[in-house]
């Protein structure tokens, strides 16, 4: 009976200390100490979308259909259909997105627990002020780990470009000219190292798509596309505030919906930061 105790003991303290981080955690975002910044972009008819060349097929944009509005067709009650495509707005590739992995997870299926993760950005505003079609490279982010550590293991790699302020028209975000969309993103090279290399659960950018503008044209087209999902990394799209978060210490939770087959879905993306 006494030789039982310590075991019990030590069991309660582990429980104990379990408790407490979660209740720390839950303390900081009542007293907002820990302040939810959200990272999300609004959805509405004007959220912008991806457009292919004519032959291809086309996503469509975010659409409300009223149903009822406190009216004969329903007299207490406001409600709507929407449609949409899935990969409208902030939202979530899943791997199943590319032909790179045509038999990875859909949407539904990528665990919840890889959806939540340590956040550092990287912010490349200022060469992208110089040019919308500037590439990240490999060496640029060496550079970041080289001064900042290491990238830990199940982070959102986050890279900030200032485009956030771009997406309020169909037409600034997609900046095209006859020569075709300009907005930035990593190189091929760049996009291949950070899919084999880096320990990440995804990445996260404030453009439509993961790729930069000009990625269908280059050797391998859209690689970011092409190498995260074959490396089963997940992409984020059109976020906001990255400004708002430290280069490391924030916690990402990006959160899409649990289409059954969705190759993606828009998601609701927050961002925990100690003040
Ligand atoms: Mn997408």
């Amino acid at each position: 009976m006494y030789r039982k105790l310590p075991r019990i003991e030590a069991r309660a303290v582990i429980f104990r200390s379990n408790m407490s981080t979660l209740t720390e955690l839950a303390e900081g975002l009542f007293s907002g100490s820990i302040e939810v910044i959200d990272l999300t972009s609004k959805l509405s008819s004007d959220t912008p979308i991806l457009a292919l060349p004519p032959e291809m097929g086309q996503t469509a944009a975010f659409e409300l259909e009223e149903i009822s509005k406190y009216d004969d067709r329903g007299p207490d009650w406001y409600w709507n259909n929407f449609r949409t495509g899935e990969h409208t707005g902030t939202h979530f590739d899943a791997p199943c997105h590319w032909a790179s992995n045509k038999d990875g997870l859909d949407i539904s299926e990528v665990p919840v627990q890889k959806m939540i993760g340590p956040a550092v950005v990287l912010d490349f505003c200022a060469q992208v002020a110089e040019d919308h079609d500037f590439l990240i490279e490999a060496d640029h982010i060496k550079a970041w780990i080289e001064e900042n550590g290491e990238i830990e293991p199940g982070s959102w790699l986050l890279i900030r470009t200032g485009w956030d302020a771009m997406t309020d028209t169909q037409e600034r975000a997609l900046n095209a000219n006859e020569t075709g969309p300009h907005s930035p993103g990593l190189s091929t090279d760049c996009a291949t190292w950070v899919a084999e290399n880096l320990p990440i659960l995804g990445m996260g950018v404030e453009t439509v798509g993961t790729d930069a503008g000009q990625a269908f044209a280059f050797d391998r087209p859209f690689p970011c596309h092409y190498e995260m999902s074959a490396a089963n990394k997940w992409g984020i799209t059109q976020l906001q505030n990255l400004d708002k978060l430290p280069a490391r210490g924030a916690v990402v939770v990006a959160l899409p919906l649990p289409i059954v087959k969705g190759s993606g879905s828009p998601a609701r993306v927050v961002a925990l930061v100690q003040r």
